[in-house]
């Protein structure tokens, strides 16, 4: 049998009896409370693991989805559809205002041609949203002419949906693009037919006195996939010119877009953003 030199067997016992030892009531205290004697931060009014700083609201998670069922939403989720019905939907054509009039079948909106766009009736300026959608699968026409639907941020600035697996079209105009001005990092598409997925964090531009002072920022991630990262929008979407800016109000509608092909969507759910250490 082995034993230990006597130094290095005196040096264990030390170190158990050191653990077996409880820890100072204040040392234990300020790893459940925080501290009170710790550096401040730079640029923060909080100290490092400050004691006094709010803690976070508690939540609960959603799921993930499935091809066949939609995931739950987080807790605090505004949940813009869940499969039933276009309450808190409203549409808009270029006449104006009219009623909703796209499809709700299992579980999901399809875009009906002539019905306009889909309005949602709630306001979002800085926000989390998360939406699915599907190209259909009927092959129909060419480059922008195949499974085109979107996503405009207050009703202005588009993520593209469009069935991009295997169709060509511009760039700048192919599904997760921020249309008209960046495309996506990659093609991430599925094949129509198939859910996939928008997972945005949109900041909203700031107007003072009619001027832009802040622009805009998408960041996007498509089926899970990094598309845009911070990424400064040049202005609102426009078709084969600069889109710019005009001055609107912090929060507008989330719009869908009804481009005259059947895209579905469902599980659309967004977050109003708030900053560190806000209720
Ligand atoms: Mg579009």
């Amino acid at each position: 049998m082995h034993f230990p030199a006597q130094g290095t067997l005196l040096a264990l016992v030390v170190a158990a009896a050191a653990l077996a030892q409880p820890r100072p009531a204040e040392q234990k205290d300020r790893s459940v409370y925080g501290y009170t004697d710790t550096p401040v931060l730079p640029n923060q009014r909080w100290r490092v693991h400050d004691a006094a700083r709010p803690h976070p609201r508690v939540i609960v998670p959603g799921t993930q989805s499935t091809p066949e069922r939609p995931g739950r939403p987080p807790s605090d989720a505004i949940v813009l559809f869940h499969g039933q019905d276009l309450s808190g939907w409203t549409a808009r054509d270029k006449q104006g205002p009219r009623e909703p009039g796209w499809k709700v079948e299992n579980g999901y909106l399809e875009v009906v041609p002539g019905t306009g766009h889909l309005v949602s009736q709630e306001k979002f300026g800085d926000c989390q949203l998360h939406v699915e959608w599907a190209a259909p699968t009927e092959l129909r026409g060419a480059g922008q002419m195949r499974g085109n639907s979107g996503v405009l941020l207050m009703s202005r600035y588009e993520i593209q949906a469009l069935d991009s697996h295997g169709n060509q079209t511009y760039a700048d105009g192919q599904a997760a693009s921020i249309y008209g001005q960046f495309p996506p990092l990659v093609n991430a598409s599925r094949p129509p037919g198939q859910w996939q997925s928008f997972d945005i964090v949109f900041e909203a531009p700031r107007f003072a006195d009619s001027q832009l002072v802040k622009p805009a920022y998408f960041t996007v991630f498509h089926n899970g996939v990094l598309m845009h990262h911070r990424q400064e929008v040049v202005g609102r979407m426009a078709h084969a010119q600069v889109g710019t800016y005009a001055p609107h109000g912090p929060e507008e509608p989330l719009m869908l877009q009804n481009h005259g092909d059947r895209v579905r969507y469902r599980n659309i759910w967004v977050r109003k953003l708030t900053g560190y250490d806000q209720p």
